[in-house]
């Protein structure tokens, strides 16, 4: 060890991604996506095997006071098949890693599979392993997914052009408005107990934090449709982050219109009672795990009509045009990217 100390939080989680990685070369052929991708892809002639990981931890992924454990087991397989279907593969298998504290009990395990179970039916995955630990403080989860598809089906985040439609499936901002919901609602209980949280008015938010659903419907409806996205990611962090990594690996520039982007009433009106701007909700919330993704021109009808939720959001542009919104009023303003950070929490 050297006697220099860099803060983490002077490189970022992208940053330190790259940093620690940069002196690993990929020595296997078969390795066809290593590190950079919303999964990694290994070749095995006839099919490729995707996988991705994420590690939750208590206290900074999830907390426990509003979060029930079962909610817990079902995002934190969910937050992992977003990534799969992001590649536009199928999810086969899953691994499942735990360090738990003497704090838990059987039965509070029982929940947590309960919701892991009711994930696993839900999008016909098989658990296949894991490893299982103590902690001396608190709960950890680590979840891998396993998926399939043919090399060709594959969708990465370099293939946007400059004239492709820049799409986003669903609504952005809740997950990140029901977030804000239950953080409240702690903080009244916290400072008076005797209150009862106020949540039932607001189901369709504290849902979508609680408990969100990856796309699998969208892969589904590319195949039958024959659409080939140009590139892909999941929202996890929020658009303007994710959008920026497409942007940046495809090496293209952006413009987004704020009037296409999707944010539901509920959403909307909330963001207005805690006097934030909905849009910086929509651009910045993250944990939306809707799938956005770029499509050359000529498969706009497809996409535009009613039968799925698919928003045009706006169009890539050559990358000396820089990654910018067009507002409502219609100004300019360049697109930030303020996602998720965990070294500056
Ligand atoms: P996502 O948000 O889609 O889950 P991440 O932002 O977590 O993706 O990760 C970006 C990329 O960096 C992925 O390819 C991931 O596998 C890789 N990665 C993350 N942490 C590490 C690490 N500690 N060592 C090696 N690769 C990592
Ligand atoms: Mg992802």
């Amino acid at each position: 060890m050297s006697e220099k100390h860099t803060p983490l939080s002077s490189l970022g989680e992208f940053g330190l991604i790259d940093h620690l990685s940069k002196s690993f070369e990929i020595k296997q052929d078969s390795t066809l996506k290593g590190i950079g991708d919303d999964a990694a892809v290994i070749d095995h002639q006839d099919k490729c095997t995707v996988v991705s990981t994420d590690l939750l931890i208590e206290g900074v992924h999830f907390d426990l006071s509003f979060m029930p454990l079962k909610h817990l087991g079902y995002k934190a397989v969910v937050v992992n098949l977003s990534d799969v279907y992001a590649m536009n593969a199928t999810p086969t298998q899953l691994t499942v890693s735990l360090a738990i504290s003497n704090r838990f009990s059987v039965e509070a395990l029982d929940e947590l599979y309960a919701g892991i179970k009711h994930a696993c039916d839900t999008y016909g995955v098989d658990l296949v392993g894991g490893d299982t630990t103590s902690s001396l403080k608190g709960l950890n989860i680590s979840v891998t997914a396993i998926g399939q598809a043919k090399k060709e089906e594959l969708i990465y985040r370099d293939g946007a052009k400059a004239g492709d439609f820049i799409c986003v499936s669903g609504d952005l901002g809740a997950a990140y408005m029901g977030l804000q919901i239950l953080n409240r609602e702690k903080q009244v209980y916290l400072e008076n107990p005797e209150m009862q949280p106020e949540l039932d008015k607001h189901k369709l938010l504290v849902g979508r934090q609680l408990k969100p659903e990856a796309r699998k419907d969208v892969i589904a409806y590319f195949k039958e449709h024959n659409i080939r996205p140009t590139a892909m990611i999941d929202v996890s962090d929020g658009l303007s982050s994710d959008l920026m990594h497409i942007c940046k690996q495809s090496d293209v520039g952006c413009h987004v219109y704020e009037a296409n982007v999707p944010v539901h009433n509920e959403t909307y009106n909330q963001a207005l009672e805690f006097n934030m701007d909905p849009i910086t909700a929509a651009l910045s919330g993250g944990e939306d795990y809707e799938l956005l993704f770029t499509v050359s021109p000529s498969d706009e009808s497809k996409i535009n009509n009613q039968e799925i939720d698919i928003a045009i959001i706006g169009k890539i542009v050559e990358k000396d045009k820089g990654l910018m919104l067009q507002t409502r009023a219609n100004h300019l303003h360049e697109l930030v990217a303020q996602g998720w950070n965990s070294f500056q929490k």
